[in-house]
Protein backbone atom coordinates (compact mmCIF):
# COMPACT_ATOMS: atom_id res chain seq x y z
CA UNK A 1 0.00 0.00 0.00
CA UNK A 2 0.69 3.72 -0.33
CA UNK A 3 3.00 5.60 2.62
CA UNK A 4 1.10 7.75 4.60
CA UNK A 5 1.10 11.16 3.40
CA UNK A 6 -1.11 14.31 4.83
CA UNK A 7 -3.63 13.43 3.00
CA UNK A 8 -3.48 9.53 3.08
CA UNK A 9 -4.42 9.22 7.12
CA UNK A 10 -4.08 5.90 9.00
CA UNK A 11 -4.70 7.74 12.20
CA UNK A 12 -7.16 5.60 14.34
CA UNK A 13 -10.04 8.47 14.13
CA UNK A 14 -10.22 8.20 9.93
CA UNK A 15 -10.11 4.67 10.40
CA UNK A 16 -12.98 4.64 12.52
CA UNK A 17 -14.79 6.97 10.92
CA UNK A 18 -14.09 4.95 7.24
CA UNK A 19 -15.38 1.60 9.16
CA UNK A 20 -19.17 2.64 9.98
CA UNK A 21 -22.13 3.01 7.96
CA UNK A 22 -25.71 4.18 8.59
CA UNK A 23 -26.48 0.32 8.69
CA UNK A 24 -24.02 -0.11 11.92
CA UNK A 25 -24.03 -3.97 11.20
CA UNK A 26 -20.90 -4.18 9.33
CA UNK A 27 -17.85 -2.43 10.52
CA UNK A 28 -14.76 -3.39 8.09
CA UNK A 29 -10.96 -1.44 8.68
CA UNK A 30 -9.36 -0.39 5.92
CA UNK A 31 -5.34 0.36 5.80
CA UNK A 32 -5.96 4.10 4.87
CA UNK A 33 -8.06 7.05 4.13
CA UNK A 34 -7.53 9.13 1.08
CA UNK A 35 -8.55 12.67 1.78
CA UNK A 36 -8.34 14.42 -1.70
CA UNK A 37 -7.51 17.31 -2.46
CA UNK A 38 -8.17 17.01 -6.15
CA UNK A 39 -9.73 13.97 -8.54
CA UNK A 40 -5.72 13.67 -9.90
CA UNK A 41 -5.27 12.63 -6.01
CA UNK A 42 -7.94 9.86 -6.43
CA UNK A 43 -6.97 8.84 -10.00
CA UNK A 44 -3.13 8.64 -8.87
CA UNK A 45 -4.36 6.38 -5.96
CA UNK A 46 -6.33 3.91 -8.36
CA UNK A 47 -3.31 4.44 -11.16
CA UNK A 48 -0.85 2.79 -8.46
CA UNK A 49 -3.04 -0.04 -6.99
CA UNK A 50 -3.34 -0.67 -10.63
CA UNK A 51 0.19 -1.07 -11.66
CA UNK A 52 1.78 -2.34 -8.16
CA UNK A 53 2.30 -6.17 -7.97
CA UNK A 54 -0.05 -6.73 -5.28
CA UNK A 55 -3.14 -4.21 -5.58
CA UNK A 56 -5.27 -2.66 -3.00
CA UNK A 57 -8.61 -2.30 -2.95
CA UNK A 58 -10.06 1.06 -3.04
CA UNK A 59 -14.14 2.34 -2.15
CA UNK A 60 -15.55 5.62 -2.94
CA UNK A 61 -17.09 6.78 0.16
CA UNK A 62 -20.11 9.38 -0.44
CA UNK A 63 -22.07 9.89 2.59
CA UNK A 64 -21.78 5.69 3.98
CA UNK A 65 -25.65 5.62 3.51
CA UNK A 66 -25.43 2.17 2.97
CA UNK A 67 -26.47 -0.34 5.43
CA UNK A 68 -24.62 -3.41 4.52
CA UNK A 69 -20.64 -1.65 4.48
CA UNK A 70 -21.13 -1.15 0.74
CA UNK A 71 -18.88 1.85 0.87
CA UNK A 72 -16.15 -0.04 3.18
CA UNK A 73 -12.94 -1.51 2.22
CA UNK A 74 -11.21 -4.18 4.65
CA UNK A 75 -7.51 -3.53 4.49
CA UNK A 76 -7.81 -1.20 1.47
CA UNK A 77 -8.08 2.15 1.10
CA UNK A 78 -11.37 4.02 1.46
CA UNK A 79 -11.11 7.56 -0.34
CA UNK A 80 -13.60 10.06 1.60
CA UNK A 81 -15.48 12.12 -1.66
CA UNK A 82 -16.71 15.23 0.36
CA UNK A 83 -13.16 15.82 0.91
CA UNK A 84 -12.86 17.05 -3.04
CA UNK A 85 -15.90 19.38 -2.03
CA UNK A 86 -13.14 21.74 -0.02
CA UNK A 87 -11.46 21.91 -2.67
CA UNK A 88 -13.68 22.66 -6.01
CA UNK A 89 -14.00 26.79 -5.54
CA UNK A 90 -16.98 27.27 -5.74
CA UNK A 91 -17.54 24.70 -8.64
CA UNK A 92 -19.11 21.81 -7.88
CA UNK A 93 -22.58 22.68 -8.67
CA UNK A 94 -22.82 24.59 -12.21
CA UNK A 95 -25.80 25.62 -13.99
CA UNK A 96 -25.94 25.47 -17.69
CA UNK A 97 -28.59 25.52 -20.39
CA UNK A 98 -31.57 27.35 -21.68
CA UNK A 99 -35.09 27.41 -22.09
CA UNK A 100 -34.97 25.35 -26.03
CA UNK A 101 -32.50 22.60 -25.37
CA UNK A 102 -32.84 22.20 -21.47
CA UNK A 103 -30.88 23.13 -18.36
CA UNK A 104 -28.51 20.64 -16.66
CA UNK A 105 -26.11 20.59 -13.77
CA UNK A 106 -22.38 19.61 -13.57
CA UNK A 107 -22.13 18.55 -9.90
CA UNK A 108 -19.15 16.78 -7.79
CA UNK A 109 -19.73 12.94 -7.70
CA UNK A 110 -19.00 13.88 -3.79
CA UNK A 111 -22.25 16.89 -3.68
CA UNK A 112 -24.89 15.82 -1.64
CA UNK A 113 -28.54 16.02 -3.34
CA UNK A 114 -30.03 18.59 -0.58
CA UNK A 115 -26.85 21.28 -1.99
CA UNK A 116 -27.81 20.76 -5.79
CA UNK A 117 -31.37 21.30 -4.88
CA UNK A 118 -30.41 24.39 -3.13
CA UNK A 119 -28.18 25.48 -5.49
CA UNK A 120 -30.93 25.31 -8.67
CA UNK A 121 -33.98 26.48 -6.85
CA UNK A 122 -32.18 29.87 -6.49
CA UNK A 123 -32.37 29.59 -10.58
CA UNK A 124 -36.19 28.68 -10.48
CA UNK A 125 -34.85 24.88 -11.46
CA UNK A 126 -34.84 21.68 -9.87
CA UNK A 127 -33.21 17.99 -10.78
CA UNK A 128 -36.71 16.43 -11.98
CA UNK A 129 -35.96 12.46 -10.19
CA UNK A 130 -35.50 11.90 -6.18
CA UNK A 131 -34.65 10.01 -3.44
CA UNK A 132 -36.62 10.39 0.11
CA UNK A 133 -33.70 11.47 1.27
CA UNK A 134 -31.93 14.28 0.00
CA UNK A 135 -28.67 14.20 2.13
CA UNK A 136 -27.30 11.01 0.41
CA UNK A 137 -24.35 11.94 -2.62
CA UNK A 138 -24.79 12.01 -6.24
CA UNK A 139 -21.95 9.39 -6.89
CA UNK A 140 -23.54 7.50 -4.12
CA UNK A 141 -27.52 7.15 -5.68
CA UNK A 142 -26.12 7.09 -9.26
CA UNK A 143 -24.23 3.76 -8.11
CA UNK A 144 -27.64 2.36 -7.00
CA UNK A 145 -30.68 3.74 -9.07
CA UNK A 146 -32.13 6.58 -7.01
CA UNK A 147 -36.04 6.14 -6.81
CA UNK A 148 -39.06 7.45 -4.60
CA UNK A 149 -42.57 8.34 -5.98
CA UNK A 150 -40.98 10.51 -8.95
CA UNK A 151 -39.64 7.61 -10.16
CA UNK A 152 -42.93 6.03 -11.62
CA UNK A 153 -42.90 9.16 -14.05
CA UNK A 154 -39.66 10.59 -14.30
CA UNK A 155 -37.62 6.73 -14.09
CA UNK A 156 -35.29 6.69 -11.68
CA UNK A 157 -32.44 9.36 -11.09
CA UNK A 158 -29.69 6.90 -12.97
CA UNK A 159 -32.16 7.85 -16.47
CA UNK A 160 -31.56 11.55 -15.71
CA UNK A 161 -28.06 11.82 -16.33
CA UNK A 162 -26.71 13.34 -19.59
CA UNK A 163 -22.70 12.57 -18.84
CA UNK A 164 -20.01 11.50 -16.59
CA UNK A 165 -16.50 11.62 -15.23
CA UNK A 166 -15.23 8.61 -14.07
CA UNK A 167 -11.74 7.30 -13.17
CA UNK A 168 -11.94 3.67 -13.92
CA UNK A 169 -10.34 0.74 -12.07
CA UNK A 170 -7.13 1.07 -14.10
CA UNK A 171 -6.91 4.97 -13.16
CA UNK A 172 -8.20 6.22 -16.45
CA UNK A 173 -9.73 9.77 -16.51
CA UNK A 174 -13.04 9.07 -18.92
CA UNK A 175 -15.98 11.58 -20.20
CA UNK A 176 -18.69 9.40 -20.79
CA UNK A 177 -22.10 9.55 -22.30
CA UNK A 178 -24.38 7.51 -24.37
CA UNK A 179 -22.72 9.10 -27.12
CA UNK A 180 -19.38 8.60 -26.09
CA UNK A 181 -17.77 5.51 -24.56
CA UNK A 182 -21.69 4.15 -23.65
CA UNK A 183 -20.32 0.96 -22.91
CA UNK A 184 -18.33 2.62 -19.26
CA UNK A 185 -21.79 5.10 -19.30
CA UNK A 186 -23.91 2.41 -18.96
CA UNK A 187 -21.63 0.23 -16.89
CA UNK A 188 -21.35 2.62 -14.00
CA UNK A 189 -24.99 4.11 -13.78
CA UNK A 190 -26.57 1.38 -11.13
CA UNK A 191 -22.92 -0.20 -11.17
CA UNK A 192 -22.84 -0.81 -7.56
CA UNK A 193 -19.25 1.30 -7.75
CA UNK A 194 -17.92 -1.60 -9.78
CA UNK A 195 -16.23 -0.10 -13.01
CA UNK A 196 -15.69 3.43 -12.15
CA UNK A 197 -15.41 6.40 -9.31
CA UNK A 198 -17.61 9.10 -10.60
CA UNK A 199 -16.29 12.47 -9.97
CA UNK A 200 -19.25 14.95 -12.19
CA UNK A 201 -22.55 13.93 -13.13
CA UNK A 202 -24.15 16.29 -15.56
CA UNK A 203 -27.98 16.20 -14.22
CA UNK A 204 -31.15 16.69 -16.02
CA UNK A 205 -32.95 20.03 -14.53
CA UNK A 206 -36.57 21.06 -15.00
CA UNK A 207 -38.40 24.14 -13.97
CA UNK A 208 -39.33 23.93 -10.12
CA UNK A 209 -42.93 24.56 -8.96
CA UNK A 210 -43.30 26.56 -5.55
CA UNK A 211 -45.80 24.83 -3.50
CA UNK A 212 -47.01 21.03 -2.68
CA UNK A 213 -50.46 19.64 -2.40
CA UNK A 214 -49.38 16.36 0.05
CA UNK A 215 -52.07 14.17 0.56
CA UNK A 216 -52.44 11.03 2.39
CA UNK A 217 -55.50 8.81 1.54
CA UNK A 218 -56.16 5.86 3.68
CA UNK A 219 -57.23 2.16 2.85
CA UNK A 220 -58.70 -1.14 5.02
CA UNK A 221 -57.54 -3.52 2.09
CA UNK A 222 -54.91 -4.32 0.26
CA UNK A 223 -56.55 -4.55 -2.99
CA UNK A 224 -58.29 -1.39 -2.95
CA UNK A 225 -54.62 0.33 -2.13
CA UNK A 226 -52.88 -1.34 -4.79
CA UNK A 227 -55.34 -1.21 -7.50
CA UNK A 228 -56.00 2.76 -6.78
CA UNK A 229 -52.04 3.11 -6.61
CA UNK A 230 -51.76 1.70 -10.34
CA UNK A 231 -54.98 3.41 -11.67
CA UNK A 232 -53.30 7.07 -10.32
CA UNK A 233 -49.66 5.92 -12.72
CA UNK A 234 -51.64 4.62 -15.69
CA UNK A 235 -51.31 6.73 -18.61
CA UNK A 236 -55.11 5.84 -20.05
CA UNK A 237 -58.03 7.16 -19.03
CA UNK A 238 -60.33 10.67 -19.25
CA UNK A 239 -58.49 13.28 -21.25
CA UNK A 240 -58.37 15.58 -18.25
CA UNK A 241 -56.59 13.08 -16.44
CA UNK A 242 -53.91 14.38 -13.68
CA UNK A 243 -50.93 12.95 -13.44
CA UNK A 244 -49.35 12.81 -9.51
CA UNK A 245 -46.12 14.75 -9.47
CA UNK A 246 -44.87 11.92 -7.10
CA UNK A 247 -47.08 8.69 -5.37
CA UNK A 248 -45.55 6.61 -2.75
CA UNK A 249 -47.46 4.12 -0.23
CA UNK A 250 -47.11 2.57 3.05
CA UNK A 251 -48.52 0.88 6.08
CA UNK A 252 -49.90 1.87 8.99
CA UNK A 253 -49.62 0.03 11.99
CA UNK A 254 -50.00 0.26 15.69
CA UNK A 255 -46.95 1.24 16.60
CA UNK A 256 -46.26 3.66 13.16
CA UNK A 257 -46.18 7.95 14.22
CA UNK A 258 -49.02 9.88 13.42
CA UNK A 259 -47.79 13.27 13.57
CA UNK A 260 -49.07 13.79 10.08
CA UNK A 261 -52.17 13.67 10.74
CA UNK A 262 -54.70 16.38 12.39
CA UNK A 263 -54.81 15.83 16.41
CA UNK A 264 -58.22 15.66 16.67
CA UNK A 265 -58.34 12.61 13.79
CA UNK A 266 -55.95 10.46 15.72
CA UNK A 267 -58.08 8.81 18.23
CA UNK A 268 -60.34 7.82 15.31
CA UNK A 269 -57.36 6.61 12.77
CA UNK A 270 -55.73 4.59 16.05
CA UNK A 271 -59.28 2.61 16.41
CA UNK A 272 -59.13 1.91 12.58
CA UNK A 273 -55.66 0.49 12.84
CA UNK A 274 -56.72 -1.53 16.06
CA UNK A 275 -59.69 -2.63 13.55
CA UNK A 276 -57.80 -3.97 10.78
CA UNK A 277 -54.37 -4.59 11.81
CA UNK A 278 -53.44 -2.69 8.71
CA UNK A 279 -53.80 0.73 7.05
CA UNK A 280 -52.29 1.11 3.50
CA UNK A 281 -51.73 4.57 3.09
CA UNK A 282 -51.58 6.15 -0.41
CA UNK A 283 -48.93 9.47 -0.64
CA UNK A 284 -49.43 11.48 -3.64
CA UNK A 285 -48.56 14.85 -4.47
CA UNK A 286 -48.62 17.25 -7.13
CA UNK A 287 -46.42 20.61 -7.13
CA UNK A 288 -47.81 23.96 -8.01
CA UNK A 289 -47.33 27.92 -8.34
CA UNK A 290 -51.33 29.31 -8.47
CA UNK A 291 -54.57 28.12 -6.79
CA UNK A 292 -55.99 26.78 -10.13
CA UNK A 293 -53.10 24.58 -10.49
CA UNK A 294 -53.75 23.68 -6.88
CA UNK A 295 -56.95 22.08 -7.31
CA UNK A 296 -56.19 19.90 -9.75
CA UNK A 297 -55.17 17.70 -6.67
CA UNK A 298 -58.85 16.73 -6.05
CA UNK A 299 -59.62 15.87 -9.56
CA UNK A 300 -57.23 13.41 -9.50
CA UNK A 301 -59.06 11.79 -6.40
CA UNK A 302 -62.17 11.23 -8.68
CA UNK A 303 -60.88 8.20 -9.70
CA UNK A 304 -60.30 7.07 -7.19
CA UNK A 305 -62.36 3.96 -5.65
CA UNK A 306 -62.02 2.34 -2.56
CA UNK A 307 -60.49 5.01 0.29
CA UNK A 308 -61.97 4.63 3.45
CA UNK A 309 -64.77 8.23 3.48
CA UNK A 310 -63.50 11.16 5.37
CA UNK A 311 -59.89 9.80 5.55
CA UNK A 312 -57.94 11.95 3.01
CA UNK A 313 -55.80 14.12 4.56
CA UNK A 314 -53.72 17.33 2.82
CA UNK A 315 -50.97 19.52 3.77
CA UNK A 316 -49.67 21.95 1.49
CA UNK A 317 -46.09 22.78 1.90
CA UNK A 318 -43.07 24.36 0.04
CA UNK A 319 -41.46 22.55 -2.31
CA UNK A 320 -38.13 22.38 -0.49
CA UNK A 321 -40.02 21.54 2.63
CA UNK A 322 -41.64 18.50 0.74
CA UNK A 323 -38.46 17.31 -0.90
CA UNK A 324 -36.56 17.80 2.43
CA UNK A 325 -39.20 15.45 4.36
CA UNK A 326 -36.94 12.92 6.09
CA UNK A 327 -34.51 15.19 7.33
CA UNK A 328 -36.90 16.98 9.81
CA UNK A 329 -37.43 13.04 10.73
CA UNK A 330 -33.61 13.12 10.95
CA UNK A 331 -32.99 15.83 13.08
CA UNK A 332 -36.13 13.98 15.96
CA UNK A 333 -34.70 11.07 15.47
CA UNK A 334 -30.90 12.21 16.30
CA UNK A 335 -32.24 14.19 18.92
CA UNK A 336 -33.44 10.77 20.88
CA UNK A 337 -30.51 9.13 19.92
CA UNK A 338 -31.83 7.23 17.32
CA UNK A 339 -30.13 8.05 14.16
CA UNK A 340 -26.89 6.31 14.86
CA UNK A 341 -28.17 2.72 15.63
CA UNK A 342 -28.44 -0.61 13.44
CA UNK A 343 -30.30 -0.51 10.04
CA UNK A 344 -31.07 -4.21 9.10
CA UNK A 345 -33.03 -2.61 5.86
CA UNK A 346 -34.24 -4.58 2.96
CA UNK A 347 -35.60 -3.36 0.22
CA UNK A 348 -37.12 -5.52 -2.91
CA UNK A 349 -38.69 -5.23 -6.38
CA UNK A 350 -41.76 -7.43 -6.75
CA UNK A 351 -43.70 -8.04 -9.74
CA UNK A 352 -47.41 -6.59 -9.55
CA UNK A 353 -48.92 -10.03 -10.31
CA UNK A 354 -47.45 -11.38 -6.83
CA UNK A 355 -48.01 -8.26 -4.97
CA UNK A 356 -51.29 -9.88 -3.67
CA UNK A 357 -49.68 -13.11 -2.21
CA UNK A 358 -46.81 -10.71 -0.53
CA UNK A 359 -49.44 -8.48 0.68
CA UNK A 360 -50.74 -11.81 2.93
CA UNK A 361 -47.75 -13.51 2.95
CA UNK A 362 -45.58 -10.81 4.03
CA UNK A 363 -47.73 -8.10 5.73
CA UNK A 364 -50.39 -10.12 7.37
CA UNK A 365 -48.63 -13.24 7.68
CA UNK A 366 -45.27 -12.13 8.93
CA UNK A 367 -45.23 -8.46 10.04
CA UNK A 368 -48.73 -8.40 11.92
CA UNK A 369 -48.55 -11.65 13.12
CA UNK A 370 -45.15 -11.65 14.29
CA UNK A 371 -46.03 -8.05 16.09
CA UNK A 372 -43.08 -6.45 13.75
CA UNK A 373 -45.98 -3.41 14.02
CA UNK A 374 -42.88 -0.77 14.05
CA UNK A 375 -41.68 -1.26 11.08
CA UNK A 376 -41.47 1.81 8.62
CA UNK A 377 -42.59 -0.44 5.35
CA UNK A 378 -42.71 1.11 2.07
CA UNK A 379 -45.19 0.19 -1.37
CA UNK A 380 -44.98 1.89 -4.11
CA UNK A 381 -45.43 0.79 -8.11
CA UNK A 382 -43.17 1.61 -10.75
CA UNK A 383 -42.66 0.87 -14.24
CA UNK A 384 -40.56 -1.15 -16.23
CA UNK A 385 -40.62 1.32 -19.17
CA UNK A 386 -38.98 4.40 -17.18
CA UNK A 387 -35.67 2.12 -16.77
CA UNK A 388 -32.94 1.56 -19.05
CA UNK A 389 -31.90 -2.07 -19.81
CA UNK A 390 -28.60 -0.79 -21.07
CA UNK A 391 -27.50 0.27 -17.58
CA UNK A 392 -26.08 -2.28 -14.69
CA UNK A 393 -29.22 -1.96 -12.59
CA UNK A 394 -31.22 -4.93 -11.60
CA UNK A 395 -35.30 -4.72 -11.35
CA UNK A 396 -37.77 -7.66 -11.27
CA UNK A 397 -39.43 -9.62 -13.83
CA UNK A 398 -40.44 -9.12 -17.11
CA UNK A 399 -44.01 -7.13 -16.07
CA UNK A 400 -44.62 -3.21 -16.58
CA UNK A 401 -45.26 -2.43 -13.47
CA UNK A 402 -43.65 -3.92 -10.35
CA UNK A 403 -43.82 -2.56 -7.11
CA UNK A 404 -40.82 -1.27 -4.78
CA UNK A 405 -40.88 -2.90 -0.65
CA UNK A 406 -38.78 -1.16 1.59
CA UNK A 407 -38.66 -2.35 4.88
CA UNK A 408 -37.01 0.44 6.60
CA UNK A 409 -36.26 -0.81 10.61
CA UNK A 410 -33.98 0.23 13.22
CA UNK A 411 -33.28 -1.38 16.42
CA UNK A 412 -30.83 -0.31 19.64
CA UNK A 413 -30.72 -3.58 21.09
CA UNK A 414 -31.71 -6.23 18.70
CA UNK A 415 -31.45 -6.08 15.19
CA UNK A 416 -30.91 -9.78 14.38
CA UNK A 417 -34.39 -10.30 15.06
CA UNK A 418 -35.46 -7.78 12.16
CA UNK A 419 -32.57 -9.26 10.28
CA UNK A 420 -34.31 -12.74 10.70
CA UNK A 421 -37.67 -11.73 9.98
CA UNK A 422 -35.83 -9.92 6.71
CA UNK A 423 -34.91 -13.97 6.13
CA UNK A 424 -37.84 -14.86 6.78
CA UNK A 425 -39.15 -12.49 4.15
CA UNK A 426 -37.16 -13.39 1.27
CA UNK A 427 -37.21 -17.01 2.06
CA UNK A 428 -41.49 -16.95 1.94
CA UNK A 429 -40.79 -15.08 -1.52
CA UNK A 430 -38.18 -18.41 -2.94
CA UNK A 431 -40.82 -20.58 -1.54
CA UNK A 432 -44.25 -18.94 -3.30
CA UNK A 433 -41.68 -18.61 -6.73
CA UNK A 434 -42.21 -14.97 -6.37
CA UNK A 435 -39.13 -13.46 -9.06
CA UNK A 436 -38.14 -10.56 -6.64
CA UNK A 437 -34.66 -8.64 -6.90
CA UNK A 438 -33.27 -6.72 -3.80
CA UNK A 439 -32.46 -3.20 -3.91
CA UNK A 440 -29.09 -2.00 -2.53
CA UNK A 441 -28.93 -5.37 -0.92
CA UNK A 442 -26.56 -7.75 -0.10
CA UNK A 443 -25.60 -11.10 -0.82
CA UNK A 444 -23.74 -13.66 0.90
CA UNK A 445 -22.11 -15.47 -1.88
CA UNK A 446 -21.07 -14.64 -5.59
CA UNK A 447 -23.45 -17.52 -6.82
CA UNK A 448 -26.52 -15.90 -4.82
CA UNK A 449 -25.16 -12.32 -7.07
CA UNK A 450 -25.05 -14.34 -10.06
CA UNK A 451 -29.10 -15.08 -9.78
CA UNK A 452 -29.40 -11.53 -8.65
CA UNK A 453 -28.19 -10.29 -11.84
CA UNK A 454 -29.85 -12.96 -14.02
CA UNK A 455 -29.21 -12.38 -17.79
CA UNK A 456 -27.00 -9.22 -17.17
CA UNK A 457 -24.62 -11.16 -14.70
CA UNK A 458 -22.63 -12.12 -18.83
CA UNK A 459 -22.63 -8.45 -19.32
CA UNK A 460 -21.75 -7.28 -15.18
CA UNK A 461 -18.33 -9.69 -15.30
CA UNK A 462 -17.26 -8.42 -19.03
CA UNK A 463 -17.95 -5.04 -18.28
CA UNK A 464 -15.77 -5.29 -14.58
CA UNK A 465 -12.86 -7.33 -16.86
CA UNK A 466 -13.16 -4.47 -19.18
CA UNK A 467 -12.92 -1.27 -16.83
CA UNK A 468 -11.52 -2.75 -13.34
CA UNK A 469 -9.74 -6.26 -14.31
CA UNK A 470 -8.03 -6.40 -10.76
CA UNK A 471 -10.97 -6.20 -9.08
CA UNK A 472 -9.86 -2.94 -6.91
CA UNK A 473 -13.23 -0.55 -6.62
CA UNK A 474 -15.83 -0.98 -3.97
CA UNK A 475 -15.21 -4.21 -2.30
CA UNK A 476 -17.46 -3.93 -0.19
CA UNK A 477 -20.28 -4.57 -2.50
CA UNK A 478 -18.66 -8.29 -2.15
CA UNK A 479 -19.49 -9.04 -5.69
CA UNK A 480 -15.85 -9.88 -6.68
CA UNK A 481 -14.21 -9.61 -3.13
CA UNK A 482 -14.65 -11.67 -0.24
P1 LIG B 1 -22.20 5.38 0.08
O1 LIG B 1 -22.98 4.59 1.06
O2 LIG B 1 -21.06 6.16 0.60
O3 LIG B 1 -21.72 4.42 -1.11
C1 LIG B 1 -22.60 3.53 -1.73
C2 LIG B 1 -21.86 2.73 -2.81
O4 LIG B 1 -21.53 3.58 -3.89
C3 LIG B 1 -20.54 2.14 -2.32
O5 LIG B 1 -20.32 0.93 -2.98
C4 LIG B 1 -19.53 3.18 -2.75
O6 LIG B 1 -18.24 2.64 -2.91
C5 LIG B 1 -20.13 3.68 -4.05
N1 LIG B 1 -19.83 5.07 -4.33
C6 LIG B 1 -19.96 6.14 -3.51
N2 LIG B 1 -19.61 7.27 -4.15
C7 LIG B 1 -19.28 6.91 -5.40
C8 LIG B 1 -18.83 7.62 -6.56
N3 LIG B 1 -18.67 8.94 -6.55
N4 LIG B 1 -18.58 6.92 -7.69
C9 LIG B 1 -18.75 5.57 -7.73
N5 LIG B 1 -19.15 4.85 -6.66
C10 LIG B 1 -19.41 5.51 -5.52
N6 LIG B 1 -32.19 5.29 -1.92
C11 LIG B 1 -33.12 5.43 -2.86
O7 LIG B 1 -32.92 5.06 -4.01
N7 LIG B 1 -34.32 5.99 -2.56
C12 LIG B 1 -34.61 6.48 -1.33
O8 LIG B 1 -35.69 7.00 -1.12
C13 LIG B 1 -33.64 6.34 -0.32
N8 LIG B 1 -33.86 6.80 0.92
C14 LIG B 1 -32.89 6.69 1.87
C15 LIG B 1 -33.13 7.20 3.15
C16 LIG B 1 -32.16 7.13 4.12
C17 LIG B 1 -32.44 7.68 5.49
C18 LIG B 1 -30.92 6.51 3.83
C19 LIG B 1 -29.87 6.39 4.89
C20 LIG B 1 -30.68 6.00 2.57
C21 LIG B 1 -31.66 6.07 1.58
N9 LIG B 1 -31.45 5.57 0.29
C22 LIG B 1 -32.42 5.72 -0.66
C23 LIG B 1 -30.23 4.81 -0.02
C24 LIG B 1 -29.15 5.65 -0.61
O9 LIG B 1 -29.55 6.24 -1.81
C25 LIG B 1 -27.94 4.75 -0.93
O10 LIG B 1 -27.53 4.06 0.21
C26 LIG B 1 -26.78 5.57 -1.48
O11 LIG B 1 -25.79 4.71 -1.94
C27 LIG B 1 -26.21 6.43 -0.39
O12 LIG B 1 -25.33 7.38 -0.94
P2 LIG B 1 -23.95 7.63 -0.23
O13 LIG B 1 -23.38 8.83 -0.84
O14 LIG B 1 -24.09 7.64 1.24
O15 LIG B 1 -23.18 6.33 -0.73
Amino acid sequence: PPEPTDNLRTDPGAIKLASIDYGHIIKEKPFAVLYPTSVDDIRTLIYLSYNSLFSYTIAAKGQAHSTWGQAQANDGVVVQMNSLNRFRNGTGILISGDRSSGFYADVGGEQLWIDVLNATLTRGLSPVSWTDYLYPTVGGTLSNAGISGHTYQKGPQITNVLELDVLTGKGEFVTCSPQKDSELFYAVLGGLGQFGIITRARIVLGPAKKRVKWLRILYSDFSSFSTDQETLISTTGPSDKVMPDFLEGHLLMNQSPLDFYPQSQRRKITFLVNQYGILYIIEVVTYYDNKNEAKKVKQMLKSLKGFLPGFVFEKDVTYLQFLNRVHDQEIELRKKGLWDIPHPWLNIFIPKSRITDFDNGVFRNILLKRNFTSSTVLVYPLLRSKWDERMSAVIAAEEEVFYFVGFLDASADNWEAFDNKNKDILQFCVNAGIKFKQYLGHHATKEEWIIHFGSKWNTFQQRKTRFDPRMILSPGQRIFNY
